[in-house]
């Protein structure tokens, strides 16, 4: 609830902000769901589901340590600790951080897990100064408090390609910026029952209301930050893609199908990566022609 509050008075103080449009008022966001249980399970490969009914967390486990991809909201700690130790697994034997987004209701937790495992930050060059500053430098959220979230200190400024690595996992950093300037996409392949299958955790593409794309002192680069994302995705090809929010990627209806000895399969979607990627170009373009419009 405290975060529900507190995304609205950040939305509500950057509509003042930065929306010329008086009097609009900000879309509601149900946030109730951040911070709920939602019991642990494998998704492919060596890629475990650990995170809550809304804000996903993945655990990419090896023999040599785990990778934990996204962490909720800082109040989320407790459950997706709960959540790895329910798999079998250690939370103090995480041994990288990674995120897909620096904001507050993606790496809540880095600085507690990392206090916990001694696990080294590893970001994308733009998101490192985020996590640094527990968001006071975020070109749409840097003004509201209430959006913060626990300095971290990052170990390794990743670039586009970068490779991350542990035990038999292989991950490829891919520089999607726009959502925030080091949003980052991640691409692995894992092998399931004999067979290959690629996997994209995406970076978002949505644009938080009251962000300016065509002029944005505070981003100058916005605009084509996001269409070069685009076509870094589109480039794409997986099997399976997943999402900092369970919702993008209809997690609830593909568990529901989902074979638990097998589970890759009930996530190959690559038909629902394309669609999730034209609606948001569509809603981001929709953006720009209106600003445009308005100028
Ligand atoms: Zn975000």
């Amino acid at each position: 609830m405290v975060t529900f509050i507190a995304v609205l008075v950040a939305l509500a103080s950057f509509t003042a902000v930065q929306a010329p449009q008086a009097g609009a008022a900000p879309p509601r966001l149900d946030t109730s769901s951040w911070d709920k249980y939602e019991a642990p399970f494998r998704l492919a490969g060596p890629i475990y589901y650990v995170g809550t009914q809304e804000l996903a967390a993945f655990l990419v486990s090896s023999p040599q340590g785990h990778i934990l991809i996204d962490g909720g909201i800082p109040g989320a700690a407790a459950v997706i600790e709960k959540s790895i130790r329910d798999l079998g697994f250690k939370p103090e034997d995480i041994r990288i951080l990674l995120t897909t987004q620096a904001h507050f209701d993606h790496v809540g937790t880095h600085a507690h897990f990392k206090k916990l495992s001694g696990a080294t930050v590893q970001a994308m060059i733009g998101d490192d100064k985020l996590l640094r500053d527990g968001g006071k430098s975020d070109y749409l959220f840097g003004g509201a408090p209430e959006n913060a979230f626990p300095r971290v200190a990052v170990d390794r400024v990743l670039k586009d390609g970068d490779i991350v690595t542990i035990g038999g996992a292989r991950i490829t950093a891919r520089h999607t910026p726009g959502h925030t300037p080091g949003s980052t996409t991640y691409e692995m392949t894992v092998n399931e029952g004999g067979r290959d299958y690629k996997v994209v955790f995406a970076a978002s593409t949505t644009v938080n209301p009251g962000t300016r794309l065509v002029t944005n002192p505070s981003y100058p680069t916005i605009l084509e930050d996001f269409q070069k994302t685009f076509r870094v995705l589109e480039s794409l090809q997986p099997d399976i893609f997943v999402s900092g929010h369970a919702s993008f990627f209809n997690l609830k209806a593909k568990r529901a199908k989902m074979n638990p000895e097998s589970p890759a399969a009930a996530f190959v979607d690559p038909e629902g990566y394309r669609a999730l990627l034209a609606e948001k170009k569509k809603a981001f373009e929709a953006l720009v022609a209106k600003e445009e419009s308005s100028r």
